[in-house]
């Protein structure tokens, strides 16, 4: 059938480490425009899962489609090109250069000839590295990290370096937002302000995010609906509301 730009299709999708399957034939699929959770126990495979979606490891089976092109055959910076960012459960930030060249680091894959490399010699790169500048600096207003720009990012609080890696990956102009535990060692404050961020890349800029949560409130109000994992299976999915009453993932938490 016809794929919707945005749409995220992930079908059979198997991971196999050396005597593990850490995903085991899982499917869902992330519509245009709509926040989706992945939400299981620690070692469910919901990080396995993003690093398979951005290209870090190999599916062994199945299909992963993005807007009608196959993902799981390419690597990391086609997987980028194609509008797929993420964040990682782990601050993965260069922690000595500032916030601003963080978020410029961002915007590599589009820019033609990298104004690294061109050492804004030209008139052409000077105005490309302006333009780029300035929309960097949007989108940190739009999270909210603008007053840090000028710090070395490793120096920032940590609530602070969250927000900016979400900034980072939004530097790239993506349609697909991949966050892995967004608001994981954050404080009630910064969690809500978090929050208030993912909510508005969804309204504002039409994103498709898909997002890895231990925290049950943060999915019931963000996501629209929740995949369920539980030793690499899909256990459960649908709205959150009927998913948290669902007998079978009650068992996944307490162990049962
Ligand atoms: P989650 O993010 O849901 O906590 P992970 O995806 O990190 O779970 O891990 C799922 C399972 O796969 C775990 O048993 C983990 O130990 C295993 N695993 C993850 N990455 C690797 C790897 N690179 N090599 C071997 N096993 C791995
Ligand atoms: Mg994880």
């Amino acid at each position: 059938q016809e794929a919707e730009p945005g749409e995220l299709v992930v079908s059979g999708l198997t991971v196999r480490f050396a005597g593990l399957t850490a995903l085991d034939d899982v499917d869902f699929t992330v519509a245009p425009g709509s926040v989706h959770a992945i939400i299981g126990p620690n070692g469910a495979g919901k990080s396995t899962c993003f690093n398979v979606l951005s290209g870090v490891y190999r599916a062994s089976g199945g299909s992963v489609r993005f807007g009608g092109a196959e993902l799981t055959s390419l690597p990391p910076h086609r997987i980028a090109a194609l509008g797929v960012a993420r964040t990682f459960q782990n601050i993965a930030l260069s922690r000595h250069q500032t916030a601003e060249d963080n978020l410029m680091l961002g915007r590599h894959r589009l820019t033609r000839a990298g104004f690294a490399s061109a050492g804004l010699r030209t008139p052409w790169a000077r105005r490309e590295d302006a333009r780029h500048r300035a929309r960097v600096r949007e989108i940190a207003r739009f999270v909210g990290v603008d007053e840090h720009l000028a710090a070395p990012a490793g120096t920032l609080p940590y609530g602070v370096q969250k927000r900016l890696e979400l900034a980072r990956a939004l530097a790239m102009e993506p349609r697909l937002l991949l966050l892995d535990e967004p608001v994981a060692g954050m404080n009630g404050g910064e969690r809500r302000r978090m929050a208030e961020v993912i909510a508005r890349a969804r309204a504002d800029l039409g994103l498709s995010i898909l997002l890895v949560e231990h925290d049950m409130g943060m999915v019931m109000r963000l996501a629209d609906e929740v995949t369920v994992l539980d030793f690499g299976k899909r256990i459960a999915g649908g709205e959150p509301e009927r998913v948290q009453r669902d007998p079978a993932v009650i068992r996944a938490y307490l162990g049962a």
